[in-house]
């Protein structure tokens, strides 16, 4: 599963050669196929090929303008994480919500094209296309903070937000940050109330082995050199998480007992 946040209009070259090469030598699979792999319900076997899911957090502009611009060309539906009490933020204080919020009070990267933020319409716009919208909390809160009140409210509230505005079940969770961290085993057992998969932002492959609430997501640079790319899709730097993808693993798994 790959990550990406906001992507601006100079990094579209680079994400639309990614998208090629990975049709070239792996998969691009939907949310749908995701689901079906991570139940065990069809193989994963590809013959070396990596079937990849692309995935987009926190509800940028930017990613709405790709989907329609470059993901319908090749016809890739993929998976948005938002947050729907970012969606009514009017466009002067945008900024602000997204430092304060996505960033956590951090000043902002210096992007070429400063990032604005998805509205309703066009979280409707992306499940019309046959993308899949996922929950990424309510305000986009560190979850290991919160007290057990405010998680229920985060993740329980964002679900009901977007299954009343979209009119159709939402069972994709992404944690804000998503590093182990942030991520902590009485959210973990919350979320599994209300979700039936869940991703951090930690590195590492899925298979059918993997906890459907702890999944994990490799970030990649729409800009970054192929190779890099390739190393990362094979699994590259699965090594150096491996710790932290177990323990999110064992949270999931002593939460639910499954798998
Ligand atoms: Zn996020």
């Amino acid at each position: 599963m790959l990550l990406f946040h906001h992507i601006p209009k100079e990094q579209w070259n680079g994400f639309e050669r990614l998208v090629q090469r990975i049709f070239a030598s792996h998969a691009i699979i939907t949310p749908d196929q995701a689901e079906a792999i991570l139940e065990g319900r069809v193989p994963t076997a590809t013959n070396g090929r990596v079937p990849v899911l692309f995935t987009f957090d926190d509800g940028f502009k930017s990613q709405l303008l790709l989907a329609k611009e470059v993901l319908h060309r090749y016809g890739v539906k993929g998976l948005f994480f938002v947050c729907p009490g970012l969606l009514t933020v009017p466009q002067g204080k945008q900024q602000v919500a997204i430092t304060r919020y996505i960033f956590d009070g951090q000043p902002l990267p210096r992007f070429a094209e400063e990032p604005a933020l998805l509205s309703w319409k066009d979280v409707e716009d992306l499940a019309v296309l046959g993308h899949t919208v996922g929950s990424h909390t309510a305000f986009h809160r560190r979850l290991s903070q919160l007290s057990a009140g405010e998680v229920e409210r985060e993740v329980f509230g964002s679900a009901d937000l977007l299954e009343k505005q979209l009119g159709r079940p939402v069972t994709w969770f992404a944690y804000p940050f998503g590093n182990i961290e942030s991520i902590d085993a009485s959210s973990c057992e919350v979320i599994g109330k209300r979700y039936r998969f869940s991703c951090s932002g930690i590195r590492g492959l899925n298979s059918k082995a993997s906890h459907p609430l702890a999944l994990l997501r490799d970030e990649m640079a729409p800009d970054s050199p192929a190779d890099y790319q390739e190393f990362i899709l094979r699994g590259g730097l699965d090594f150096y998480y491996r710790n932290r993808a177990r323990r999110l693993h064992l949270m999931a798994k002593n939460a639910y007992g499954i798998h």
